[in-house]
C-alpha cells in the first residue's frame, strides 16, 4: 500500500487576470465588449469576393451561426466598398446583427472617404500600418482613416503582420541595431519593429483623437514562439485591447494545432481579448471550421462554454467494436445539432458534459465525472452498459437499441435539469 501523504495544495490552473482597457464594438442595439473584464471574443473572416453581395451575406451569416461575434470582410476596391452597406442591409433584414470589420490596405484611406455608407456600415476598421503608405503620405492617409472612424463613432484594429511590415521602420531599426557594439540578433530586431509599428500606430491614433476605448491592436506572425515572444512583449508595453491569432496558421491538422499551441500559451497568460483561427479551408471545406476551432480552444481552456463537451475514450485493444466511437460521434452531432435550439430554451446546457466510454477500465470512473456517461462493452464484457448520471448508476443498457436510448435518456435529462422550472442544480 501506498504511504498516505500530506499533500502541499496544488494550485488549480487558471488564466492570469487580463488588463486590457474594455472596448465595445457595436452594431444597432448588438455591442460586443472587447477587453477589461469581457470574455475572450471569436471572430473570423470571409474569403468570398465582397463585391459578391449574396455570396457574403451568406457566408456572413453562416460565420455568424457557428459562433463567430464579429466578421471582417475585404474591402479592397471601390466595388467591394459599395457592397458593404448593401451587405449590411440585407443581414439586418435576415435578423444577423453580428458586426462587421472592414479589412483595408493601401487604398482604405480612399474608400472609407469616398464612400462614407461604407465606413458608417462597418463597426470596426482594420487598418494594417505597413500597408498605409509610403514616406510622407503615410501620415496623411492614416490620418484620413482615423478620422472616418472619429466621424462614424467606430472602433479601431491597428493590425501589424509580419508578412507586411513597415519596411521604413524595419530598415530604421535595422541601421539602428547596425550601428550598436554588440547588435541583437535579426530576430530581435523583427520583434521590436513588429511590435513599436503596432504601439506607436495606436498611440498616433490617439494624438489625433482616437480614445484608447476604441482601439485593438495585433501583430501576426506564423511560427508559435514567434507568436507568443511578440505577444508578451506588446502585452507588457500597452493595455489596449488585443486580437490574437497565428497569421497564416495552414491547412487541417497542422494549423489547428499550431493555432492551438500558441493562443492556449497566451490565453492562459491573461494574453489576447478576441481571437481569430486563421485556417486555410481545405477544398470543400467549410469556411465555418476556423470558428469551430476557435470555440474549441477556448472551451478546452476553460474560458468559455459554448457546446455541451463529449469526452470519449481513443478506444484500445481492449474493445474491438467501433460502436463507442460511433455513439461518440452521433451524440456530438446530436447535441451541436441541438444547441441553436437549445441556447434559448435550455439556459446553462452549454456547460452540460457527456461521456462515452470504450471498457470497464476507465468507463465508470470517466462516466461518474461527467453529468451523464455511459460506459460500453469491451471485449469479453458482459453486453451490457451501465449508464451514470450525476455520478450515479442510474441505469443498465442492453441489446440493438442502446444509441437511441442513450440518446433519449441525455434529451430527457436536458430537459429535466436545463429547462424551464429546473431545479437549481
Ligand atoms: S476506456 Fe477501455 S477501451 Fe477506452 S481506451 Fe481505456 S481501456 Fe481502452
Amino acid at each position: 500500500m501506498p504511504m498516505i501523504e500530506t499533500l502541499e495544495p496544488i494550485a488549480v490552473a487558471a488564466p492570469a487576470p487580463r488588463r486590457s482597457r474594455l472596448v465595445r464594438v457595436r452594431w444597432g442595439r448588438r455591442v460586443v465588449t472587447l477587453g477589461g473584464a469581457a470574455p475572450v471574443r471569436v471572430q473570423s473572416m470571409t474569403n468570398t469576393d465582397t463585391a459578391d453581395i449574396a455570396a457574403t451575406v451568406q457566408q456572413v451569416r453562416a460565420l455568424a451561426e457557428a459562433g463567430s461575434e464579429l466578421v471582417r470582410v475585404t474591402v479592397n476596391t471601390p466595388e467591394a466598398a459599395a457592397a458593404v452597406p448593401h451587405i449590411r442591409e440585407q443581414l439586418d433584414r435576415l435578423g444577423v446583427d453580428v458586426p462587421l470589420v472592414g479589412d483595408f490596405h493601401y487604398n482604405g484611406h480612399r474608400l472609407l472617404t469616398e464612400i462614407p455608407a461604407c465606413a458608417q456600415a462597418l463597426s470596426k476598421y482594420r487598418i494594417n500600418p505597413g500597408n498605409v503608405g509610403r514616406g510622407e503620405k503615410k501620415d496623411r492617409q492614416f490620418a484620413m482613416m482615423i478620422e472616418a472612424a472619429l466621424r462614424h463613432d467606430k472602433v479601431v484594429r491597428i493590425g501589424v503582420n509580419w508578412g507586411s511590415l513597415d519596411q521604413e521602420l524595419l530598415a530604421a531599426l535595422m541601421d539602428d541595431n547596425a550601428r550598436r557594439a554588440q547588435p541583437a540578433d535579426a530576430k530581435q530586431v523583427m520583434y521590436q519593429a513588429l511590435v513599436q509599428s503596432a504601439v506607436s500606430s495606436a498611440d498616433c491614433a490617439r494624438e489625433l483623437g482616437l480614445g484608447a476605448d476604441r482601439i485593438v491592436i495585433s501583430c501576426k506572425v506564423s511560427g508559435v514562439q514567434d507568436l507568443v515572444s511578440v505577444y508578451r512583449a506588446l502585452a507588457h508595453r500597452c493595455d489596449y485591447a488585443l486580437h490574437l491569432g497565428l497569421t497564416e496558421a495552414g491547412m487541417a491538422t497542422k494549423g489547428t494545432v499550431a493555432s492551438a499551441a500558441a493562443l492556449a500559451i497566451l490565453l492562459e497568460e491573461g494574453i489576447g481579448d478576441t481571437i481569430r483561427v486563421s485556417l486555410t479551408p481545405q477544398p470543400g471545406e467549410s469556411r465555418t471550421q476556423e470558428v469551430v476551432v476557435a470555440l474549441e480552444i477556448l472551451q478546452s481552456l476553460g474560458l468559455r462554454a459554448f457546446n455541451p463537451s463529449v469526452t470519449a475514450c481513443p478506444g484500445c485493444g481492449r474493445t474491438t467494436s467501433t460502436t463507442f466511437q460511433e455513439l461518440a460521434k452521433q451524440i456530438d452531432d446530436f447535441l451541436r445539432a441541438q444547441m441553436p435550439l437549445w441556447k434559448s430554451r435550455y439556459p446553462g446546457v452549454e456547460n452540460l458534459k457527456v461521456a462515452v466510454m470504450g471498457c470497464i477500465v476507465n468507463g465508470p470512473g470517466e462516466s461518474k465525472h461527467a453529468d451523464i456517461g455511459i460506459s460500453l462493452p469491451g471485449s469479453g464484457e458482459m453486453p451490457a452498459a451501465p449508464v451514470f448520471i450525476d455520478g450515479t448508476k442510474a441505469l443498465t443498457l442492453r441489446g440493438e437499441g442502446i444509441a437511441q436510448e442513450f440518446q433519449q435518456i441525455v434529451e430527457d435529462y436536458i430537459a429535466r435539469r436545463f429547462g424551464a422550472g429546473a431545479a437549481s442544480h
